[in-house]
């Protein structure tokens, strides 16, 4: 950390909107008017709408993610978690990956932290469940499905088979239905290569509390979402919840009961828990309150934006909803980040600040290979696309929305040679332990065993 006499901008978080937002405000800075610090606990920024992708394969795991260091040369990049703020002092109290926790003074402040997983006090969730917002959970899952697929191969035991071969997702929501889609498409794909796994062993169940899945694309597109993925042979449970899953043994509240390895929860999100530390003002829901400005309501030189703030909707309000408040999703995330970064700048001159407000364009989901869902608007029109088409879309829009040339060069490049040559279907997850067969070598070994005389051996025989 550099000591400076410049005024501190200090960016909490080095996610969608902690790096597009360091982007803009270095980028409209004059030279040596701030020092723009960026404290994240990862080094890198994920793009979590690639997750599933990764999931199935289909991009390089390194592709998904952007090196702050590398995208933010003039940023000062700090890796550690801020744990408080002191607002009288202006300062944070930074947690680094080791060592003692020190302070850091800031002049202004951006707290971009996102959201966590949002779970409930299910008996056995904790202990069986994964979740999908980041890239090590994304290849732990890829690993961890192909594991069972090895695991089915090598036994007879019928239980144990069952159990590896049954996939549960929790929440069909965006990261749900999409990653069900791909590692489903992909776990199909692998077992060709298996003698004793048939695409038809598999079980793929998705339960969802609320009566649809996708509920982003619309109910439209969203109950075609739910066809398309039974005619694959998804078995789908909705107004339903997992009311445990101990051991791995599934209970659903409609009395469906399962053994499953492989419970994948992506159930929803909650703004990062973090923040009820920072003592600024939160929302019912534990959200940063914002004004339209992206200003933390009360402050002028904190601003919040992204999963982790409530913000208004503006265009959702001058339409008649005193209570529209914008979704948490990266078409938001990347234009709030854009604004902040003005506002920061404005803030910093005594400038007046800019309002935040975007009319939502549309979503897209991919469901696997050549399998999607979109919906676009268009002034008034909701264009609805399915199929290989709105799997195209899908594909253009975040290629093109992955932050860098570098990573969107990386990331078309893995889908032009997928085109050409198979997936990958190798399991590795023993990298998760990769010190197990050195330390096994490294041991010192036992005495060895002496070889008994010829006589013996006979009479033992
Ligand atoms: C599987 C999946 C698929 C998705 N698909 C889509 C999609 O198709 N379309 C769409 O619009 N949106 C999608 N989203 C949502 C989108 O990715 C998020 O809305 C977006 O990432 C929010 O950006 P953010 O900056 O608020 O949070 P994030 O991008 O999550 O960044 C938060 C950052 O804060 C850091 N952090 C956490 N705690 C601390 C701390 N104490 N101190 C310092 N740093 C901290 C984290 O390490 C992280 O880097 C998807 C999300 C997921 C999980």
């Amino acid at each position: 950390m550099s000591t400076t006499e410049r005024p501190r901008i200090l960016v909490v978080g080095g996610g969608y909107v902690g790096l597009y937002a360091a982007r803009r405000i270095l980028k409209k800075m004059r030279y040596g008017e701030a020092t723009v610090t960026v404290v994240d606990p990862r080094s890198y920024m994920t793009y979590q709408p690639f997750l599933p992708e990764a999931a199935a394969g289909s991009i390089s795991p390194r592709h998904v993610v952007v090196p702050l260091r590398r995208v933010l040369p003039k940023a000062e990049v700090l890796t550690g978690r801020v744990t408080t703020i002191d607002q009288d002092r202006k300062v944070a109290t930074v947690a680094p990956l080791v060592g003692e926790a020190y302070e850091l003074p800031f002049d202004y402040l951006v707290v971009a932290m996102g959201a966590v997983s949002r779970t409930f006090p299910i008996p056995g969730l904790a202990e069986q469940g994964i979740g999908m917002k980041g890239i090590e959970e994304s290849i732990g899952l890829r690993n961890h499905v192909l594991e069972q697929l090895d695991k089915a191969d090598s036994t007879t035991d019928e239980d144990v088979r069952r159990k590896a071969l049954t996939f549960v997702f929790v929440g069909g929501g965006f990261a749900g239905a999409e990653t069900i889609g791909e590692v489903e498409d992909m776990a199909r794909d692998a077992a060709t290569y298996y003698t004793s796994v048939k695409r038809e062993d598999m079980r793929f169940i998705l339960v969802d509390a609320a009566d649809k899945i996708l509920p982003e694309v619309g109910p439209k597109l969203g109950a075609y979402g739910k066809e398309h993925l039974e005619s694959r042979g998804v078995e789908i449970y909705l107004s339903t919840s997992m009311d445990s899953c101990v051991d791995g043994h599934v209970v659903l509240k409609n009395g469906l009961e399962v053994d499953s390895s492989t419970i994948v929860w992506t159930a929803g999100v909650k703004p990062n828990p973090a923040l009820a530390r920072f003592g600024l003002p939160l929302g019912p829901r534990g959200h940063v309150d914002t004004s339209e400005k992206l200003q933390v309501q009360g402050t002028d030189y904190i601003w919040a934006a992204g999963d982790n703030a409530q913000v208004p909707d503006m265009v959702g309000r001058r339409a008649g909803n005193p209570n529209a408040w914008c979704p948490p999703n990266a078409q938001h995330a990347l234009r709030q980040a854009k604004v902040l970064g003005d506002n920061v700048i404005s803030g910093m001159r005594g400038f007046p600040q800019k309002e935040y407000s975007h009319a939502n364009k549309g979503a897209v989901a991919g469901l696997g290979l050549h399998k999607g869902v979109a919906m676009i608007v268009v002034g008034k029109f909701k264009i609805k696309v399915k199929g290989r088409l709105a799997w195209y879309m899908h594909r253009g829009y975040h290629g093109m929305a992955m932050p860098t040339w570098n990573r969107k060069i990386r990331i078309f490049a893995d889908w032009t040679l997928a085109m050409f040559l198979k997936r990958e279907v190798v399991s590795l997850g023993a990298m998760e332990t990769p010190r197990e067969e050195f330390y096994e070598a490294a041991k010192p070994s036992p005495a060895p065993v002496a070889a008994k005389p010829e006589g013996e051996k006979a009479k033992a025989s």
